[in-house]
């Protein structure tokens, strides 16, 4: 019989689905841009933060996968800080690349 997950379970997958699905559409919003040095800037940027994302990853023992603490751990966290900060260039890139895409 499998176990029920926990909450604290639940907000892991939770927290990482949202990460990604910034990352994802982030990197779809760029796949439409007229310019392509912008458009590869982004994806090799969205791919270093998924990579990332994916290392520090953890599993029921929140624990990191890669540093071994307490997960979420500091590379995580900045992470998360820089794809959700909205002051900061990753929301006003993605504000540019969706207003670009509604004049098209
Ligand atoms: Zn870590």
């Amino acid at each position: 019989m499998s176990k029920t997950p926990s909450v604290a379970d639940d907000a892991v997958v939770l927290l990482c689905a949202d990460i990604y699905g910034h990352l994802d559409e982030m990197e779809f919003v760029a796949g439409g841009s007229t310019d392509p040095l912008l458009a590869g800037a982004v994806r090799s940027a969205v791919l270093v933060l998924r990579g990332l994302v994916a290392e520090h990853g953890t599993l029921r023992d929140a624990t990191c996968w890669a540093c071994g603490g307490e997960w979420p751990c500091r590379v995580f966290s900045t992470v998360h800080g820089l794809i959700k900060n909205p002051d900061g260039e990753y929301v006003a890139l993605l504000r540019r690349l969706r207003a670009a895409e509604r004049r098209e």
